[in-house]
């Protein structure tokens, strides 16, 4: 498997390792928006968030908490964010499911995204798309 995640988690690639268990990893991304920005990821290959099933998710989100809890404990920070890209028009660039735990710094310049308003009934029409019954 070509997968340079697959290879982090084979040992083959050397990484920071924040932690580790039988089900997740978690280690520093190699080019980080602010230091002690982390990768979270099941150990398993799923290319993507819906690909994965349940229990990888749970194992997985387990060690985001984790490692949310230590950033906020060792760093100083008062927060962090978690992103995961989902699919290359979202940013995905590596194709095994990851979730980045950024800590955030007053003025650290990092934007999030902007935003707009629904005109008049156009709330309503995405809404007829996309409810879950
Ligand atoms: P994506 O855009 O797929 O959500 O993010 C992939 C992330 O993986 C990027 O932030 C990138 O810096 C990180 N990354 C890619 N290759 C490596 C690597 O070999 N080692 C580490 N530690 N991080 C990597
Ligand atoms: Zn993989």
């Amino acid at each position: 498997m070509d997968c340079i995640f697959c290879k982090i988690i084979r040992g083959e690639i050397p990484v920071y390792k924040v932690y580790e268990d039988d089900d997740s990893v978690a280690f520093l991304d190699a080019n980080p928006v602010n230091p002690g920005h982390t990768l979270v990821l099941p150990k398993k290959h799923f290319a993507n968030f819906e690909e994965a099933p349940e229990d990888a998710l749970l194992a997985t989100m387990k060690t985001v908490k984790k490692v949310g809890r230590s950033l906020k404990d060792n760093l100083g920070i008062l927060g962090y964010n978690v992103y995961e890209n989902n699919d290359p028009i979202a940013g995905q660039v590596v194709h095994h499911l990851h979730f980045h735990v950024i800590p955030r710094q007053v003025g650290d310049g990092l934007k999030l995204w902007h935003q707009g308003k629904y005109n008049h009934g156009e709330g309503q029409a995405i809404l007829n798309k996309i409810k879950i019954n």
